[in-house]
């Protein structure tokens, strides 16, 4: 990490669960706790039944995300590009919160994109999620675009649809030009954003990863850090920048 001088991040939904966003997968996850959901989130049951996007919409108002504030996970990310060695942040999640903490926005690159837009799956038309979410409180359960009268969902991905050929791209640029891969929070079972990982490795960047559950790619990094992130991420960040040194007893206040 200290020889680091061009560190590309890969984010999941593990570095937003200490900002109160539950995963999917981990012990506590949505879809651990009812495997059921995760069926329900393909486009093809999204686009064909009214009920599915009832029942969306209805998460979407509850989401516990439009009150999550970034943790010292995300804040740490911003130290590492005041360090001046931040390459990217892939981010698989659709919260946001690298931007709310800080996080230049251009090197942010939302694989999954972002659940606080709104696109219509017939015209394209594009919005903001706060006001179709005021038009579900007003009762209308299943909004429909008021340019054509198409399906309306959030701009994020769901499983079954293309991801934005654009970030992907940039995405794997990013993964192939660095020294280190740094993989945040994610089973790193999902693909295309899975395959970030041996790309980068083949390409000569060191791997490090940083969760609490193993992972599939656990016997090719460089190293794994298993704890939690808000508390591992800071002190890794801070140790070994340019006027980082390990921690010692020494440093902590008598
Ligand atoms: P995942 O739910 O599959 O896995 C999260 C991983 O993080 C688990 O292995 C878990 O053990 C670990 N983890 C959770 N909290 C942790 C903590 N505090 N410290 C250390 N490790 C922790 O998540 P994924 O791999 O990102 O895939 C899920 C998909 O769901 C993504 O594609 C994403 O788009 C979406 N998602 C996004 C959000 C969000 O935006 N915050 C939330 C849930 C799901
Ligand atoms: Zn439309």
């Amino acid at each position: 990490m200290a020889s680091a001088q061009r560190i590309t991040v890969l984010t999941g939904a593990g570095i937003s669960t200490d900002s109160g966003i539950p995963d999917f997968r981990g012990p506590q996850g949505l879809w651990t706790r009812n495997p059921g959901a995760e069926r329900m989130a393909t486009i093809d049951h999204y686009l064909a039944d009214p009920e599915v996007r009832r029942a969306s919409w209805q998460n979407r108002l509850s989401s516990p995300a439009w009150i999550a504030r970034p943790n010292p996970g995300h804040r740490a990310l911003v130290d590492l590009e005041r360090q001046g060695r931040l390459r990217a942040i892939i981010t698989q999640n659709i919260d946001e919160l690298h931007q709310a903490a800080g996080s230049d926005p251009s090197l942010v690159l939302e694989l999954h994109g972002t659940m606080r837009w709104v696109v219509c799956w017939d015209c394209g038309a594009r919005g903001p999620m706060d006001a179709v979410l005021e038009r579900v409180k007003a009762g209308e359960e299943d909004p429909r675009c008021v340019e054509c009268g198409g399906v309306l969902k959030s701009a994020t991905i769901s499983f079954g649809q293309m991801l934005d050929p654009a970030v992907l791209a940039a995405a794997e640029d990013a993964a192939v030009d660095c020294d280190l891969l740094l993989a945040i929070g994610s089973t790193l079972t999902v693909y295309p954003a899975a395959g970030l990982v041996p790309l980068s490795k083949q390409a000569g960047a060191r791997l490090i990863i940083v969760n609490a559950q193993p992972t599939p790619f656990d016997g090719i990094a460089d190293s794994v850090v298993d704890g939690s992130i808000s508390d591992v991420l800071p002190s890794l960040v801070a140790t070994s920048g340019p006027d980082g040194r390990p921690r010692s007893r020494a440093d902590d206040p008598a």
